[in-house]
């Protein structure tokens, strides 16, 4: 660091330059991974707590960067957003989403797979969501009714009446809509009231504090509240046995984590269909 006069100190030491490049060197790379083909889908699997049957895929986005190695989604999507790339990559994320699904209800009709596409508030923010969304489906011959589309709390409170429009819009073309990481926003309640979705996804930092017989009275409150909202209810990050058997216990529907599967190449996804667990 420098000093600076007054004793106010400008930060610059190696380290911070160090990460200035690299941060510019990080947005020069992402301008060119979709035309570079370095983006891919992997695919999670959603499990019905019932009967352990896969009955749908969350698409996670990935980014490998031969210049930088991988890039976590939580690192390059805020980035995208900011370089106004995040309509480009979402359009194309729902059509590569929409078309493997396609491909997979094809594969195994009586499985009427679901799958889920995560949507950043910028995305939501734009007039040319419902177009995109409209060519996905059509292009790739997905029911809407298979399609979820992912929202978080934090992509509606920039502009509420205008996240409530397009909420609609987007429900109007048949796709259901689920409300992500639950519980983690300021307000979820009053989300809620605002905005109507048909799935909540209860967050992996609720799911973690069950860790023994008792289930802990705010994950047993948010699974009431979906329900008594006849809304569907998915666990995330469920990683221990007894967090499976204490949300099926407490009939939460739907649930996704490392104790069924991490995220799967597609090809990988594909060999699971088709499995039926044992009635
Ligand atoms: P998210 O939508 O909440 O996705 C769940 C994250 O939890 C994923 O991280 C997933 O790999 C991870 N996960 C799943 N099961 C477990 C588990 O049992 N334990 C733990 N510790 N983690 C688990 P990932 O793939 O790194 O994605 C991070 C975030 O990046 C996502 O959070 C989502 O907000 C965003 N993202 C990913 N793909 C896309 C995309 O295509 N578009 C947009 N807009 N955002 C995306
Ligand atoms: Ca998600
Ligand atoms: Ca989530
Ligand atoms: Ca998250």
């Amino acid at each position: 660091a420098k000093a600076a006069g007054r004793g106010r100190v400008v930060v610059f030491d190696p380290a911070m330059r160090a990460a200035a490049v690299e941060q510019r060197e990080l947005e020069r790379e992402l301008q060119g991974a979709l035309a570079g083909g370095q983006l891919r889908l992997v695919y999670q699997p959603v499990i019905d707590l019932a009967d352990e049957a896969v009955v749908g895929f969350e698409a996670l986005l990935r980014w490998r960067s031969p210049a930088l190695g991988s890039i976590p989604p939580d690192r390059f999507v805020p980035l995208a957003e900011d370089l106004g790339l995040i309509g480009e990559i979402g359009s194309w994320v729902l059509r590569e989403a929409c078309t493997t699904a396609a491909a997979w209800r094809r594969q195994d009709p009586a499985a009427d797979l679901t799958i889920a596409v995560n949507v950043s508030a910028v995305q939501l923010a734009s007039p040319d969501l419902v177009g995109h969304l409209a060519e996905a489906l059509r292009v790739s011959g997905l029911p809407a009714s298979a399609l979820v589309l992912e929202v978080t709390e934090t992509a509606l409170v920039r502009d509420p009446d205008a996240a409530a429009d397009q909420l609609a819009a987007l429900r109007a073309l048949g796709v259901r809509l689920a409300l992500d990481d639950f519980g983690t926003g300021y307000s979820s309640l009053s989300y809620l009231r605002q905005f109507t979705v048909d799935i909540l996804k209860i967050d992996r930092s609720f799911i973690s504090t069950i860790q023994g017989a008792a289930l802990p009275p705010i994950v047993r409150g948010l699974i009431d509240l979906g329900r008594t909202l006849d809304l569907e209810i998915v666990a995330e990050g469920v990683e221990l046995e007894v967090q499976r058997d204490q949300l099926r216990n407490a009939r939460c529907d739907l649930a996704q984590g490392y104790l069924f599967a991490a995220p799967l190449e597609q090809a990988d996804a594909g060999a699971l269909l088709g499995r039926r667990p044992a009635p």
